[in-house]
């Protein structure tokens, strides 16, 4: 392999890998990749880059997986408090990755969807059923996505696994990569591979290393996560409220409860972290109205600031870029983790069926054009929903008003959006189509 001058060198701060519960997959050494140079390098094993892994498992490509924190380890970034909404492509691929029938046990299906505008009469109302499918997602808890991931990879075959490590240094040149990881004790591993995988979130080190420049829009707006009991049934509604402040979205979860992301200023959002819990519910109350029932408890909280961060190329030299390394997404229509998901099923798909090289430039080349359409489209309406709805100059609130009623009468307007947030923009994986992989 011919190293490149040019190549950065990264020295990063180590991960974490406390914690209990589950049982860890294989660690260093173990696996199929006994030998320092696999096929595929995956960096970021978070909800995107595990699933990738497990989309590769079982096929005739040598797969490494470097992640930083254990996945039951409290510091871990993607499985955390928070829920995620899952689109019906994002089930279908679970299914074939065989996680969902344990990720069912614990997500709530969402069979209506309304939509309105606070002080505003118009509202928009969405029903499975009457667009024809079962529900039109699941919700489900961050680390119970998690934890089935990693319990499949554990059990799963063909992926060999450094965690906690990360890499120490990263180097891209035409012929191949090479990288050295450092793992919890210090210890340096040098390692080449065909492709690298930047799966390691918004800041990611990979795309850096690998040139690729990203853009930052700070939305100024930090959404508070937390979880919440109110005295009525959810009926697995999804409510999402304008305000003047930012969207509040109300989940359905599958214990009962419900998952709020309550979107508000940095400063306003300080003051709503820090209030007790019964001041707390009265003002989500008063925020939110009372379509949800009342709010009677509310669970620990978190906090995300939100920002657009959009790289400027879907690949380089033998590196790909998935899920928040390539987008991170405002959380307002919960498609930032189905469309990293959409990401990692269609680099699999290409992957397990390459006949040749897998980092060659026509297969990277055929990935970027595959989910350019997908990824456009859906980083156009988040932030389009985002503007439209924080603009509060004179007659664009009346507009929405207006837009919400009619979307509610217009049957063709629901089901374009049903199948857009069920990730059918663009040509999709065979995996989200509910086909193998393997064509
Ligand atoms: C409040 C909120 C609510 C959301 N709700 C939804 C929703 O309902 N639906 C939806 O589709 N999306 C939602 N999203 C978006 C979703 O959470 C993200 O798109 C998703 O987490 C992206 O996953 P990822 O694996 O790409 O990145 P991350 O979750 O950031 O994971 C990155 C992983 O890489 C690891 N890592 C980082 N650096 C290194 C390194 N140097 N070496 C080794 N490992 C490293 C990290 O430890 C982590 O495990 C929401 C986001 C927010 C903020």
């Amino acid at each position: 392999m011919i190293r490149d001058e040019n190549a950065p060198t990264l020295t990063l701060p180590r991960g974490t890998g406390e914690g209990t519960g589950l049982p860890l997959p294989r660690s260093a050494g173990e696996g199929r990749v006994g030998a320092s140079s696999v096929d595929v390098v995956i960096v970021g094993g978070g909800m995107v880059g595990a699933s990738l892994a497990l989309a590769l498992s079982g096929n005739a490509v040598s797969t490494l997986l470097i992640e930083g924190v254990a996945p039951n380890s409290n510091a871990q970034p993607s499985f955390d408090e928070r829920s995620t909404a899952l689109g019906n492509a994002s089930r279908r691929i679970f299914e074939g990755l065989g996680v969902w029938p344990v990720m069912a046990r614990e997500a709530a299906a969402i069979r209506t969807i309304h939509v309105s505008d606070a002080g505003r009469f118009g509202f928009a109302r969405l029903n499975a059923a009457e667009q024809g499918v079962e529900a039109f997602g699941y919700v489900a808890a961050n680390r119970a996505i998690g934890a089935a991931l990693w319990r499949r990879l554990s059990a799963g075959d063909g992926i060999a696994i450094r965690m906690p490590a990360q890499p120490e240094s990263v180097e891209v040149a035409t012929e191949g990569v090479r990288l050295a990881i450092v793992n919890e004790a210090g210890k340096r591993e040098p390692i080449n591979a065909r492709l690298i995988v930047a799966a390691d979130g918004a800041h990611s080190v990979v795309r850096a290393a690998a040139g690729i420049d990203a853009s930052v829009e700070d939305y100024n707006q930090v959404a508070i996560v937390a979880n919440v009991a109110a005295d009525r049934p959810h009926e697995g509604t999804a409510y999402e409220r304008f305000t003047p402040s930012g969207p509040v979205a109300v989940l359905p979860l599958h214990d009962g409860s419900r998952g709020i992301i309550w979107t508000a200023t940095p400063q306003r959002a300080a003051e709503i972290l820090a209030f007790p819990d019964e001041v707390f519910l009265r003002e989500l109350q008063t925020c939110f109205g009372w379509r949800a029932g009342r709010f009677v408890r509310v669970s620990r909280r978190a906090s995300y600031p939100l920002k657009l961060t959009r790289s400027a190329a879907a690949v380089a030299t033998r590196t790909v870029l998935i899920g928040n390394a390539a987008q991170a997404l405002h959380p307002i229509a919960g498609q930032g983790f189905n469309l990293g998901l959409r990401d990692a099923a269609m680099l699999a798909e290409l992957i397990v069926n390459a006949s040749g090289d897998v980092g060659a430039p026509e297969l990277l080349a055929q990935f970027a054009a595959w989910r350019a359409q997908d990824r456009a489209g859906v980083i156009r309406f988040t932030d389009g929903l985002v503007k439209l709805f924080g603009d509060e100059r004179f007659g664009v609130g009346a507009l929405r008003n207006f837009g919400l009623l009619m979307f509610d009468l217009a049957p063709p307007a629901k089901s374009a959006l049903a199948r857009v947030s069920a990730g059918f923009a663009g040509p999709a994986p065979r995996l989200a189509r509910g086909l193998p992989n393997v064509r």
